[in-house]
């Protein structure tokens, strides 16, 4: 069948080109694209990133990505034309004028799949091309006359996804010590034949394996603190002791950690200690999310059903075709395109997971197909289980069963649990919060789509069965009528709240306005206020709305109570099935319930003297001077404290490993952020230096004739800085508004120079896909905040140049000034700021060949924070022209020079 003739276009910061078919790409201006592509359907790759780069918002036309999506369910792709023909065995694009003839001919090698007989995701396509011909997919007419109509019916989704297996529990594990030869031995065969010996990865395995050893004392877990540097290898150090012990005692290791690039390499590396399935055919190895990642498989029948309606029904069918193919189920990081939601709608991914708890789990008819339950049985049988740090500590607190909770960890990226406790145990009554209670109790309102139903329609046959249940489930639907409800946000605007709860929020918003003095009103940011010194009317709002909170707990309190009466001494029909949907409403309700006493006991003590555990605040969450939340918050001024309890204590072996565990030479702050202090354990310490040789392979440069607060200036350093490198600079900031505004400055002259600058916040692109675009092309450039200061693994080319925009200093919030009290004042902050230093510096220099600058723009850089570099990391404070000179010779070939006496440590 001959190829699509349908024009392409493409646009970049530095222009636009298209091919309309004939001859070869024409420069257009951006006013003429968009013309072009308004009057009829053009070709395009990443419709949102054209249409950002256009300015023309209502861009529509052949997305390249889409057809990969139908095509290539499940498989990678970085979504950028070189990206593109890499996938596809294309030949790359050499300038943006060849990429027009390229989407031309990816289109062509996608729709030229379709008619192979060995296309390897052909089952489900025809059947979901029917659906997709009818919502008139762009795409749908071109591959129709391609899909031959199977001989067979095809079978739907979700009879062809395989059922999980019931096992037995497993018994406790066997107490055992495990030899140091044992775990070395295995270290050798995990590193394999000929690989270099590694002194410090070697220790790092020993020192790992003591959080395996028999506990001696109830609560009294062993505690291993190690730090090691970057290039130690500590993956493989930790996962020998764990392989070994696991092995011969038949127990579960879990393996936490906090970014998502981690994850995956974990999934990876721990390939070389178990194979990918067992004998049985189950699975050694299980990586676990929050349930809010996985599809939900009633969520999607619902979509498919016409539950979704417009763009988001095409993306479920898309999506429909994904969970046939995928390994996991895992839509949020795992194996479905980052890129996929941003297609389309962010919501209508989160719309198929199973955000709302509303799972009404044996009561769903794919309960048995379900990937959330899928990956909760398998890892309790799975030696090694990779998880986050959240999850393992909400599995802690509250895991469905003993046998699910974890009890011997490895916390890697351990720098982050303290992060990870304290938005884990805090409380926050907020709007959004209480929203989310009120549909779950009582369904949603009546224009929304899909099957989300309330309490009453989940347990309808325990209501016809036993009265007061049945009595229980009504007090509570009449209960959380005085929950906000839809429109509260405009109702308090308008000031007309509606309900006790509203009435609060109202209350704490105006209170939010009239103290707060933070600037960030002006600026559009979110705005805050301490708890203290409430006035008489908010107290009784408070005071009302605690009553009115408690008055929806008591009867879910009492429905909790029959479920359990039900499952000890249940009616005859109520089979396993039934039994286990039960068990999982009884679950979520004392979810609920636990929350509701979180919110109360906040309430209880607004207006009232402090409690010096908790930091409370007043909050207006806002995004450009948009108002979207309203709420309370509670923190613990020390998160370790329950995270002591409720994880260490339990737990028989803890390990806590990263390259930035200690401020500096001191472990102080390791180990007051380790928890164990509070069940009075003393960690054991453990350090690893890098091997890697930072007099050679980095230098730090601060450059000092930046005038701050100058955006200008700032731009203009970014820009010369990132031309001198040739790209693969990476640039961290501290505030969405500068980061936005330098990327504004420079992005389309380096464009036209062949050095694309992507940005977070700017780029309507996920960040892990934006990481993808950058580690595939060294010639880009990637902005970023937070998130990019410790969740990017770019080894080699692509990454040798790390530019901060400036001390990273903690924000003022309320929550930082109390901890900075409590902390030591200027001291806390200093080890904030080393911390953040260290781990934006372990991006540059991943691996031994590594090179490169870490460039601080900071006219006054204190001597004090230097330490946060690698011992040995040549250090000077230099001009801008200077430092333009040293990555322009770095990124020219020469080897970074170390002389002594550019060293400044102060
Ligand atoms: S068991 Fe629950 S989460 Fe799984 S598919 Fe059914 S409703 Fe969704």
């Amino acid at each position: 069948m001959s190829a699509p003739r349908h024009p392409a276009l493409h646009a970049s910061h530095s222009g636009c080109w298209l091919h309309d078919g004939q001859g070869s790409a024409r420069a257009l201006s951006k006013g003429q694209a968009v013309t072009a592509v308004a009057d009829a359907p053009h070709l395009i790759l990443n419709a949102p990133l054209l249409a950002t780069r256009l300015g023309y918002p209502d861009l529509a036309g052949l997305d390249l990505l889409e057809l990969y999506a139908f095509v290539h369910p499940a498989r990678f792709v970085v979504p950028t034309p070189k990206g593109l023909a890499d996938a596809l065995g294309l030949p790359r694009p050499d300038a943006d004028s060849e990429v027009p003839e390229l989407l031309q001919r990816a289109a062509m090698r996608l729709l030229e799949t379709c008619e192979q007989p060995d296309w390897a995701e052909r089952e489900g396509a025809w059947t979901s091309l029917q659906s997709l011909v009818k919502m008139r997919w762009p795409w749908a007419k071109l591959l129709a006359p391609r899909l031959a109509k199977p001989q067979k019916a095809e079978r739907w989704i979700f009879t062809r996804l395989p059922e999980w297996e019931e096992s037995p529990e497993p018994p406790q594990p066997r107490q055992l010590n495990i030899p140091d030869g044992a775990v070395l031995d295995r270290l050798a065969h995990l590193t394999g034949q000929g690989a270099e010996e590694r002194a410090g990865q070697k220790a790092f395995a020993v020192e790992a394996a003591h959080a395996f050893a028999p506990r001696t004392r109830a609560g009294l877990p062993h505690v291993v603190l190690a730090q090691a540097g970057t290039g130690v290898g500590k993956t493989l150090g930790y996962l020998s002791p764990a392989s070994v012990w696991s092995e011969a005692s038949g127990g579960t290791v879990w393996v936490s950690t906090y970014t998502k690039a981690l994850q995956r390499q974990l999934r990876k590396e721990s390939r070389r200690a178990w194979p990918e399935t067992r004998p049985d055919g189950s699975q050694p190895v299980v990586v676990r999310k929050g349930r809010e990642n996985y599809l939900c498989l009633l969520n999607l029948e619902d979509a498919l059903q016409g539950g979704f309606a417009g763009r988001a029904a095409i993306l479920a069918h898309l999506v429909g075709r994904w969970a046939a193919y995928t390994q996991d189920g895992d839509m949020i990081g795992g194996d479905l395109p980052g890129w996929l939601g941003t297609l389309f709608h962010k919501r209508g991914i989160a719309a198929l997971t199973d955000q709302r708890g509303e799972c009404v789990y044996a009561g769903c008819p794919h309960y048995r197909k379900c990937f959330i339950e899928r990956a909760t049985r398998a890892s309790v049988n799975a030696d090694l289980v990779i998880g986050n740090h959240a999850l393992v500590m909400i599995n802690a607190a509250r895991g469905r069963d003993v046998a699910s909770r974890p009890t011997r960890i490895v916390f890697d990226e351990g720098h982050h649990v303290f992060d990870a406790a304290d938005s884990t145990f805090a409380a926050e009554l907020s709007g959004t919060e209480m929203i989310e209670l009120r549909r779950w109790v009582i369904g949603p309102e009546k224009k929304s789509r899909g099957r989300r139903r309330g309490l009453a329609a989940r347990l309808a046959d325990v209501a016809s069965y036993d009265d007061e249940g049945d009595k229980a489930i009504l007090t509570a639907l009449s209960a959380a009528e005085a929950l906000p409800s839809d429109g509260w946000l405009q109702r308090i605007n308008d000031g007309e709240p509606s309900g006790p709860l509203e009435e609060l929020l109202a209350a704490v918003r105006a209170t939010v306005y009239a103290r707060d003095e933070s600037g960030g009103q002006e600026a559009g940011y979110g705005l805050e206020t301490e708890a203290a010194g409430l006035e008489g009317p908010f107290v009784e709002a408070s005071q009302a709305a605690r009553l009115a909170l408690s008055e929806l707990r008591r009867p879910l309190i009492q429905l909790a109570l029959r479920l359990e009466a039900l499952l000890e001494d249940g009616p005859d029909w109520l089979d396993g099935q039934g039994r286990a949907r039960i068990e999982g409403a009884r679950h979520s309700l004392t979810w609920r319930i636990d929350l509701l006493v979180a919110w109360e006991n906040l309430l209880e003590r607004l207006g009232g003297p402090a409690d010096p555990e908790y930091v409370d605040w007043l909050a207006l969450a806002r995004s450009e001077a948009r108002e979207f939340d309203i709420g309370i918050h509670r923190h613990w001024l020390d998160p370790m404290k329950p995270f002591a309890k409720v994880v260490l204590e339990p737990a028989h072996g803890v390990i806590m490993t990263s390259a930035t565990l200690r401020d500096g030479d001191s472990w102080d702050r390791a180990i007051a952020r380790s928890g164990a202090p509070h069940i009075e354990v003393s960690p054991r310490l453990s350090l690893s230096p890098s091997p890697f040789d930072y007099a050679a392979q980095a230098e730090v440069l601060i450059v000092r004739d930046v005038p701050r607060g100058d955006i200008a200036a700032l731009a203009a350093a970014y820009g010369r800085l990132i031309e001198a490198s040739g790209g693969g600079v990476l640039g961290l900031f501290t505030a969405i508004r500068r980061l936005r505004a330098v990327h504004g400055r420079i992005a389309d002259r380096l464009a036209r120079g062949g050095l694309p600058v992507y940005a977070q916040h700017v780029d309507p692109i996920d960040t892990g896909t934006l990481v993808d675009i950058f580690r595939d092309d060294p010639g880009a450039s990637l902005l970023g905040t937070d998130a990019l200061r410790d969740g990017v693994d770019v080894p080699g080319h692509s990454l040798r140049t790390v530019i901060m925009e400036q001390v990273p200093w903690p924000r003022p919030t309320i929550l930082h000034r109390a901890r900075r009290m409590a902390g030591g004042g200027s001291a806390y902050d200093d080890s904030i700021i080393r911390a953040r230093l260290a781990q934006a510096f372990g991006r540059l220099i991943r691996s031994k060949e590594d090179r490169g600058h870490f460039i601080v723009l900071s006219s006054a850089f204190p001597s004090r924070l230097l330490d946060a570099f690698p011992e040995g990391t040549p250090i000077s404070r230099i001009s801008l022209d200077e430092a333009l000179q040293r990555v322009a010779g770095h990124a020219s070939g020469n080897l970074i020079a170390t002389p002594a006496d550019r060293t400044d440590r102060g």
